[in-house]
């Protein structure tokens, strides 16, 4: 199977010759948070997927419904005026879940597509108001929301940016709140307030008139799991606010459940005009995403008149039925309310353990959201001369070891499924410091 797969299959995000060396390895099947290959050996995916698989693999429930609505109806459009019974349901139901803020979604079938839907939609809201020139867009360094052509260029990673000749016209960068990397003397109190300051001095540079909105992740997920200071987000939501731009928050990772709330921005207590969501939205059992939408940018948006965006699978009955069958598992499991008040605190109290490993700089995490940070030398915060190297080290260590984690240069990330039991939390814990040992 590997052969066949090397010889006709390029992969997403990785380098084939490395591949060719290795061979693909082929995942088979999947019970909670474990995976198996096709040899059958098990795996802890301490990464739920791609930060996707909410509720744990082998939920026969989903199988069910998708089969009941692929008989029925297995596919039906939303486009010139029609819907069906699913799409309609879910945009009910994941409205509902964002206290009030948000009247309407446009579906996608990933979040790269919703990425390239709330762009075009925010240089369509300024234009019905009569401001055609607030199209530029401020995003952040290391920013990741997608691999289209808009969410590479909006996503800050320069490594995406050097293939295809990124960014795009129109889309600018500002500083990400990593205080464990430049805070330098600041607390994590100024230095958020400073991170969040640039967004006020690049409005000044482009001018008002010209921006038309600022995107971030609540956490940027894989940036590093860099988790702002508290300062960050109310001064964000201020500068947007005074400077008349609109706020998005890109919801992607942080959406139903993984920070404890059902959204990241809820965490954080900020209020976003629009937001892009994902993954966790079918717990990754079939594609789909969207973009939540304000009442304040939907009644702008009405106005437009035809709104010539769209995909041929946007609100897909399929997609649809198995996103809401997951959120019905979500909201029947209480998985919110056990990742904010139980599991969440259990993996923020375990991963602090880890704080006394020599090569451990400080552990950081918010619900099922976590990274841990390696350094040098801890007294410092002097990281490792080849930080990539450090973090290849410990995740490789880990994954030949059947633990299923990712590093972002020195960063350790975790993001598993969110109904990882406290003993898996243990056991995921204790593999970790193996790793880390492995880099003394
Ligand atoms: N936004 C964020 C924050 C993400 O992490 C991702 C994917 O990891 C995306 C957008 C893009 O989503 P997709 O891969 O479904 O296109």
């Amino acid at each position: 199977m590997s052969a066949i797969d090397l010889a006709h299959h390029i992969h997403p995000f990785c380098d084939m010759k490395d591949m060719a060396r290795h061979g693909t390895q082929i995942m088979a099947r999947g019970e909670g948070i474990w995976i198996f290959d096709s040899q059958g050996n098990p795996y802890m995916d301490a990464f739920a997927g791609l930060w996707c698989v909410n509720i744990g693999y082998g939920r026969k429930e989903i199988g069910e419904a998708v089969m009941r609505q692929m008989n029925e109806l297995p596919y039906y459009n939303t486009f010139f005026g029609t819907s069906t019974q699913p799409a309609t349901l879910l945009a009910q139901k994941v409205t509902s879940y964002t206290q009030g803020l948000m009247s309407h979604v446009f579906f996608t079938s990933s979040g790269s597509e919703a990425t390239d839907t709330w762009f075009r939609l925010a240089r369509i809201y300024w234009k019905v108001l009569g401001q055609p020139s607030k199209k530029q867009v401020i995003a952040r360094r290391n920013a990741y929301h997608g691999s289209t052509v808009a969410g590479a260029s909006l996503g800050g990673m320069k490594h995406m940016h050097e293939q295809g000749d990124l960014p795009i016209e129109g889309i600018h960068h500002i500083g990400q709140p990593y205080w464990y990397a430049d805070g330098g003397d600041l607390t994590p109190a100024e230095f958020g307030l400073k991170m969040a300051r640039e967004l006020e001095a690049k409005i000044d540079e482009l001018g008002e008139e010209n921006v038309a909105a600022f995107v971030g992740e609540p956490i940027q997920g894989a940036g590093g799991v860099i988790i702002p200071p508290d300062t960050y987000w109310p001064e964000i939501e201020r500068i947007c606010r005074a400077r008349n731009i609109l706020l998005i928050a890109d919801e992607v990772v942080c959406g139903f459940g993984r920070l404890g709330s059902w959204f990241g921005h809820q965490h954080f207590g900020f209020k976003p005009d629009m937001a892009s969501i994902a993954k966790g939205l079918s717990s990754g059992y079939l594609p789909i995403g969207g973009v939540l939408i304000s009442e304040k940018v939907a009644a702008v948006l009405a106005e437009a008149g035809d709104i010539n965006h769209g995909y041929t699978y946007s609100g897909h009955p399929v997609c649809a039925t198995a996103a809401l069958e997951n959120l019905r598992i979500v909201e029947e499991e209480g998985l919110v309310e056990r990742v904010r008040d139980d599991i969440g605190p259990y993996l923020a109290q375990s991963l602090k353990t880890l704080e006394d490993h020599e090569v451990v700089g400080q552990v950081e995490s918010v619900g099922l959201l976590g990274a841990v940070q390696l350094a040098k030398d801890k007294s410092t915060r002097q990281r490792f001369k080849d930080p990539d190297r450090a973090g290849r080290v410990v995740r490789g260590f880990c994954y030949d070891h059947q633990l299923i984690m990712r590093a972002t240069a020195d960063r350790m990330l975790i993001s598993p499924a969110l109904i990882i039991s406290r003993e898996e939390v243990d056991g995921l814990v204790q593999y970790i410091r193996h790793g880390l040992d492995h880099l003394r």
